[in-house]
């Protein structure tokens, strides 16, 4: 499993510090499955678990493809809000779920400190989102990825792309796919069909394919979701009309009693129809 991975030497473009972090040889990388949202299951090490970079000496944590990217004049936004409270943490030997939960949660707090692009933020809290589900922490997945949905529903039509490593179709299925997680179906069907204009699709028959299938999961469940609101009011409504009936029948007797009885004749026709339908 160790000769998967590799050190990769690292200085920190704050502090000066070198330091390794480990990687994964792609060439060792086997895959598994794909889940909808993207999540890619590996036979071998997980590449997830070492995306962040942390330099152990300041606290300074980024992505790998943004670590150099900090400006120098942000230097200080992280010398002064994380390493006076660092507590030196080395993250370079193998990590395990909950040490590289933490890397990415330092990445999304220096990211926000930062003021870096939301859909930066936004592909954290997805990634995050997979780790809680190789951890198995279903409440903590579904938040982190509730907060990546808001993120990039947001980012769509104010970034440029590739916007967290993704492509407008691939950004836009995701979108679809996470709504249809929530059960926010018209929101998902929607994104769908914005994935299937986009003219990139063409060269994206993977993520066509899954579009098509997950739209029509979407319309499946959405149905079903109808239906079942339907059947609930129903019985509702069933309930409310023994009680409305017994009011009615206790009003029509009065009304009977006290004046010619049209108005009783009239809700007889109702309850009939009632029953009939
Ligand atoms: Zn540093």
């Amino acid at each position: 499993m160790d000769k998967e991975l590799y050190d990769k030497k690292v200085k920190c473009p704050i502090c000066k510090n070198e330091f390794t972090t480990k990687k994964i040889k792609t060439s060792a990388l086997r895959i598994d499955k794909r889940d909808t949202d993207l999540y890619v299951h590996y036979k071998t090490v997980n590449p997830y678990l070492y995306s962040v970079w942390v330099c152990p000496k300041c606290g300074y944590a980024a992505m790998e493809g943004k670590y150099n990217i900090i400006k120098k004049y942000q230097h200080n936004i992280i010398t002064e809000n994380i390493t006076n409270l660092w507590n030196p943490r080395d993250y370079g030997k193998k990590r395990n779920i909950d040490e590289a939960i933490q890397t990415h949660k330092l990445a999304i707090y220096e990211g926000n400190l930062l003021n870096w692009e939301k859909s930066y933020i936004g592909g954290l809290s997805l990634r995050l989102t997979w780790l809680y589900r190789l951890k198995g922490d279903k409440g903590l997945e579904i938040k982190f990825q509730k907060y990546a949905l808001t993120i990039f529903t947001d980012c769509f039509s104010k970034e440029i792309f590739p916007m967290a490593g993704m492509d407008s179709v691939s950004m836009a299925y995701l979108i679809g796919e996470l709504n249809r997680r929530f059960q926010n179906y018209e929101e998902s069907i929607k994104w769908f069909q914005t994935a299937l204009k986009d003219p990139n699709i063409k060269r994206k028959r993977l993520i066509e394919n899954m579009v098509r299938n997950q739209w029509f999961i979407a319309i499946e469940e959405h149905k079903k979701l109808k239906q079942l609101a339907a059947k609930s009011e129903e019985n509702n409504e069933e309930s409310n009309d023994i009680e409305e009936n017994e009011k009615e029948q206790k009003g029509r007797i009065k009304i009977e009693q006290n004046s010619n009885g049209d108005r009783g004749s009239k809700i007889g026709k109702k309850l009939f129809f009632r029953g009939a339908l």
